[in-house]
């Protein structure tokens, strides 16, 4: 299969004829060929962009939702397809984009065809003498650039609330998991969405994504990648002065108290250390267990790891798929042999699996501390460190202890204890007694090293629109 980007509601090639190999995790095997595009293709599509955006920014909200709605209704049609193309492109368990990703990517879509519909803006009457409201109007080319991780979710995920909120866009998908967002654009095109409001670019990062981020008629970025690629793109977006929203890596704790029931700590533990091979930003990849249940917690949760099946993502039946590439396998690997000299201690896993493709066991580590660089650094695997901890205090300074701060679960029936350490916890979305339930009205993004402003609900449609107050004299 030969990829092609989807500028002004056309496929065509990229200007170089230059294209690079798409390869299948679960097999090593080249699945398809995407564009090598560079600057040229990036202008071309920006010009689309602009092209499209006096039109659409002045069509009706309600038209716009319904081609929103249109699309979202395609996405569902084509759900079993779109989740065999996300495993067969990402190596994820085929099950997970058929229960999660794809019906995500729907409930993106519907979301804000549907929250643009309600939307409002603030008037502020003054002393009877002014009255002053807010426009909030779409800003023109939106740039959005997004990772390999939940590919049709994440990217639906900005594609939705910019094109809603009536700005044309230029798409930047990840070059290793390009198929689902060329399946994107077709369905686009069958939806009736206009050329030129949906425009994608398939490439390499530093070539048409860093193309995409100093161009100067894209005032907006949105971004979801690693913090090294987020400093980059920041760097490069300042001197342009774009408004740029960074949702960037993590090293979440999940925090057991001994009063948590054990069993859904465990179970849920479990899901949240290796959904997804552990590559979702979301994972918890380092637990703390208060020191009284700790032995218990670590036998269940090593019981349950060394039930998960590894294998064939397109089966049923898998719980663990293949890593993203060979080059991560290789870096979760490498952790793994740090954490040993670093002086843990591998409960179970531990070693690639031994079948073609980028397969590694799911993997617990114990006895190492927080200062440790396996405990500091995102590994983005499915491997997970357990360790123990004293008292209130003492968790929350752990779990404080890195440079990041995306998210966090706690686990306590004590709801007094609860409030207060999830108001302790540096992380931009705290979940108590759960992982992963997510509502989509609810600010989303990182503290610290794990990302710059939020997204979600109206804070999406905030930041895809500019505001403008208008003063009227009385
Ligand atoms: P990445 O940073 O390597 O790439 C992300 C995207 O940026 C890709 O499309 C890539 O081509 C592009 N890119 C790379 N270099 C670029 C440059 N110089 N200029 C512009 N664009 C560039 O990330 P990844 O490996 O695809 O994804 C994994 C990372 O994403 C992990 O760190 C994970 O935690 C993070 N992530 C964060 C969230 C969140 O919401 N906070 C969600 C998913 C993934």
């Amino acid at each position: 299969m030969k990829l092609q980007n989807f500028i002004n509601g056309r496929f065509s090639p990229p200007a170089s004829g230059a294209y690079f190999d798409d390869i299948g995790p679960a097999t090593g095997d080249v699945i398809a060929e995407v564009p090598d595009s560079d600057a040229r293709d990036v202008d071309a599509a920006v010009r689309a962009a602009t092209a499209a955006f006096p039109g659409w920014s002045r069509t009706p909200v309600a038209q716009r939702s319904k081609l929103l709605i249109r699309l979202a209704d395609l996405i569902e049609k084509n759900l079993e397809e779109l989740a065999r193309l996300e495993s067969h492109d990402s190596g994820k368990t085929v099950s997970l984009p058929r229960r999660q990703d794809i019906p995500r990517a729907v409930a993106n879509l519907r979301f804000f065809a549907t929250a643009i519909l309600h939307d409002a803006t603030e008037a502020h009457p003054t002393d009877g003498v002014a009255l002053n409201y807010t426009l909030r109007q779409p800003m023109g080319v939106a740039g959005l650039i997004s990772p390999w991780t939940l590919p049709l979710y994440l990217l639906t995920w900005k594609v939705a609330p910019a094109i809603a909120a009536g700005n044309t866009c230029v798409a930047k998908p990840s070059e290793l998991t390009p198929l689902t967002a060329n399946r994107l654009a077709e369905l686009s095109l069958e939806a009736g969405i206009p050329a030129g409001v949906i425009n994608i670019v398939h490439g390499l990062g530093a070539k048409a994504g860093d193309a995409l981020t100093v161009h100067p008629k894209v005032p907006l970025i949105s971004f979801t990648g690693g913090t090294v690629t987020g400093a980059k793109v920041a760097t490069a977006a300042a001197p342009h002065f774009k408004k740029v929203s960074l949702e960037l890596g993590g090293k979440n704790p999940n925090l057991i108290f001994a009063d948590a029931d054990l069993t859904e700590a465990v179970n849920t533990s479990i899901r949240s250390s290796f959904s997804n091979q552990g590559e979702i930003c979301l994972c918890g990849s380092r637990i703390f267990v208060e020191r009284s249940i700790h032995d218990r917690f670590v036998e269940q949760f090593v019981e349950a790891t060394m039930k998960m099946r590894i294998g064939d993502p397109s089966d049923e039946s898998t719980d663990v798929g293949a890593l993203i590439s060979a080059a991560h396998l290789d870096k979760v690997s490498g952790y793994v042999d740090l954490a040993r000299e670093e002086g843990g201690s591998i409960l179970s896993g531990g070693k690639r699996v031994d079948r073609p493709g980028f397969f590694f066991e799911p993997t617990v580590i114990t006895g190492l501390g927080c200062d440790c660089r396996v405990l500091q650094e995102e590994i983005f695997g499915p491997v997970v460190t357990i360790t123990p901890f004293d008292g209130e205090d003492e968790a929350v300074s752990f779990a404080n202890s890195t440079r990041y701060g995306l998210s966090a679960s706690l686990w306590t029936r004590d709801l007094q204890r609860a409030h207060r350490v999830a108001s302790a916890l540096d992380a931009g979305t705290v979940w108590i007694n759960c992982w992963l339930l997510r509502d989509l009205r609810v600010p989303f993004g990182g503290m610290k090293e794990s990302g710059v402003g939020r997204e979600g609900g109206f804070e999406s449609l905030r930041f895809f629109t500019e505001a403008k107050n208008v003063c009227v004299k009385l």
